[in-house]
């Protein structure tokens, strides 16, 4: 285990109900008595969950976050949408924005940059995610996506204190594959190096499982996972927590 902070973020996507929240008793257990290490658990369930779960973990080190907001930092008619001070008054203290599947569904780098501004105003972290398709990987042009990704998506954006950013490939979303350890390493450097001196944090996301985490854990410069699939079965959840700090 290294000295610094480790991040396990728990993306729930679309699935789980209030019944769900029972499954997570094991996680607090968990997380009590490993009081020695710097953890950050962070659950960011589908936002009818964000109060509930907000609640259950009152006592516990857990953090809640959500998975999207609009762009306005004020209320307005907008039906169907929520923004970032809406899930900060139920109890969510980070959002992750830019997430490859809402990317997907239309999502531009200047949307998302205006929601990451509007979710530093309300006072949430940032869970940025940035990554290349499997074409785009294909061409070689990874760099070139991910510079775009944070150049545009952190315009005019000074202070990146509250910006963590999740590389997540987007071929290795819930497909099981993972990029090979050399290639994963030259990439976070690339984005730690030429785009966020000063605040450095980087995650991974895509198919982080019990049994990859082992190798993921070795990349030296990486401060945590984004966990979709296998965040979702406590048990899973804990083993890969526990396989990387131990
Ligand atoms: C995600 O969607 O953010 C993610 C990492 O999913 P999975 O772990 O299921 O690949």
């Amino acid at each position: 285990m290294t000295n610094k902070y480790m991040y396990f973020v728990a993306n729930w996507k679309m699935f789980g109900d209030l019944r769900s929240l029972n499954s997570l008793d094991k996680v607090i257990k968990f997380s009590k008595n490993y009081k020695k290490n710097k953890l950050k658990i962070v659950y960011c369930p589908p936002n009818t969950l964000i109060r509930p779960l907000s609640r259950r973990l009152k006592k516990t080190k857990i953090e809640v976050g959500a998975q999207n907001c609009h762009h306005s930092y004020d209320y307005g008619a907008h039906t169907g949408q929520v923004n970032s001070t809406m899930l900060k008054n139920v109890g969510a203290k980070y959002v992750i924005l830019g997430h490859s599947e809402n990317r997907q569904l239309g999502e531009t780098d200047n949307l998302i940059n205006l929601k990451i501004k509007s979710a530093i105003k309300s006072g949430l972290k940032i869970i940025f995610c940035i990554g290349e398709t499997l074409k785009e990987r294909r061409q070689k042009k990874t760099n070139q996506i991910l510079k775009r990704q944070i150049e545009k998506g952190l315009k005019s954006i000074n202070n990146r204190s509250k910006i963590i950013i999740a590389y997540e490939p987007v071929w290795s979303i819930g497909t099981g594959v993972i990029p090979k350890e050399a290639d994963l390493n030259k990439t976070i450097s690339f984005i730690k190096s030429r785009f966020i001196k000063k605040y450095p944090k980087i995650l991974y996301g895509g198919s982080v499982n019990t049994n990859n985490v082992s190798i993921l854990k070795k990349i030296p410069n990486i401060d945590g996972f984004l966990i979709g699939g296998a965040s979702q079965i406590p048990k899973k959840f804990i083993d890969i927590i526990q396989k990387t700090i131990n």
